[in-house]
């Protein structure tokens, strides 16, 4: 486990890159979010990461991350902020404890799964946030949605109340360079910006980079970087 003056240390670390890389490429530093990826980590990494000032945490793998998500809700006032998003791979008898445990939901990539989550999602909580996952080049073994689908994909989410749209995400291909990857999905992004003014509003979300390649991904336009290994240590396999 690694030692909360470790995780500490490297989010003030990440948090002067990651805005000095903004203002490099002439953005401003507020611009991009950190999502701490803490799959595989315990709660007390978690909490650790919060005190130091990570808001936003992802979980890929649901079975581990109910108990976490849980036991940070049992503890609301000392973690008023915390905020879980479901960035792992999405199957169908999944969405109703996504729903309701999670603020968001990265990797959408079929209406069939919008449709359970937003059927799913409590009354009493606002809306679910989605990006839409991305496979650039048609991958057979990858998730995400091809781009020439995503128009008719973000047509049909339109019409579900309980999921608010918030943008695109993308992890590249482990062959291909990542900064095109990057372009592509920040090109899309621009391109599928919807003209309905309330639906613009929310259309903010570019979630892309991790540890390897963030800057890459800022200096494209990222608005999120979801960052595990830079900020908890390699992770035991
Ligand atoms: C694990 C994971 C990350 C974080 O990867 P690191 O290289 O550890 O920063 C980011 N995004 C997704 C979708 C992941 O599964």
């Amino acid at each position: 486990m690694t030692s909360n003056t470790a995780i500490a240390t490297a989010y003030s670390q990440l948090i002067a890159d990651i805005g000095a890389c903004a203002r490099e490429c002439g953005r401003s530093e507020g611009d991009v979010t950190l999502l701490a990826v803490s799959k595989t980590r315990t709660a007390t990494e978690v909490g650790a990461a919060y005190r130091a000032g990570a808001r936003h945490f992802g979980e890929n793998y649901l079975q581990d991350a109910l108990p976490k998500v849980d036991a940070f809700s049992t503890q609301r006032e000392d973690y008023p902020d915390l905020c879980w998003h479901f960035i792992g791979a999405l199957q169908s008898n999944k969405t109703r404890d996504v729903a309701s445990h999670f603020s968001w939901v990265h990797t959408i990539d079929r209406i069939k799964i919008a449709r359970r989550l937003d059927s799913a999602r409590p009354d009493n909580l606002p809306p679910l946030n989605v990006c839409l996952q991305v496979n650039l080049h048609n991958e057979p073994q990858k998730a995400g949605i091809s781009p020439d689908d995503l128009p008719e994909l973000l047509d049909l989410l339109a019409e579900l109340p309980r999921l608010a749209v918030r943008g695109l995400m993308i992890i590249p291909a482990t062959h291909a360079d990542p900064a095109s990857a990057f372009d592509a999905l920040s090109a899309l992004f621009t391109r599928l910006t919807p003209v309905d003014a309330e639906r613009r509003l929310l259309w903010n979300t570019q979630s892309m980079g991790m540890s390897g390649d963030y800057r890459a991904a800022i200096a494209a336009g990222s608005t999120m970087v979801r960052i595990g290994t830079a900020l908890f240590g390699a992770r035991q396999t």
